[in-house]
């Protein structure tokens, strides 16, 4: 278990466009063990590389552990490709901005595609929980945060 050191807001690597990943190999099997570690130790239900400092385009997510019904996911090179046009408003925090919640919209489903550790292609439509947590991660690889999307509580 490696559980990496956080970047907070502030720090330029939250700002930065991510870039693709292009070798899928046993670095990014380390990053990626190690991201979830350091997204259960957090404890949370999702964190971007950007967070541990890993300018790549790759996110963790799991909205169910802490329920008890784990689900861990995992999108390398994600791309939304469709979303509801209906949008939700709801409460969001980020473990890069400790202590804060923000209301922010989002739309009620999402479908995307997006590879494996083996670098292998998926496609997929999520609704819930599991949308926010996405298009929360998923902002992170643009360099976007909450603190600009949302509205402090
Ligand atoms: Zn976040």
């Amino acid at each position: 278990m490696a559980v990496r050191a956080l970047r907070f807001e502030g720090d330029p690597v939250l700002l930065a466009v991510a870039a693709p990943v292009t070798a899928f190999d046993a670095d990014l099997a380390t990053l990626v063990r190690d991201m979830f570690d350091t997204m259960y130790a957090a404890p949370g239900r999702g964190l971007a590389a950007p967070q541990v400092g890993v300018s790549s385009r790759v996110f963790v997510v799991d909205t169910g552990w802490k329920e008890g019904e784990p689900a861990p996911l995992l999108f390398v090179n994600p791309k939304i490709t469709a979303q509801s046009d209906e949008q939700a408003r709801g409460t969001e925090a980020c473990l890069s901005i400790p202590d804060k919640a923000y209301t922010v919209a989002r739309p009620t489903w999402v479908a995307l595609t997006w590879q494996d550790l083996d670098g292998v292609s998926h496609t997929g439509r999520f609704d819930g929980a599991q949308a926010i947590c996405i298009c929360h991660e998923h902002d992170h690889l643009d360099g976007r945060l909450i603190s600009q999307t949302g509205v402090l509580q």
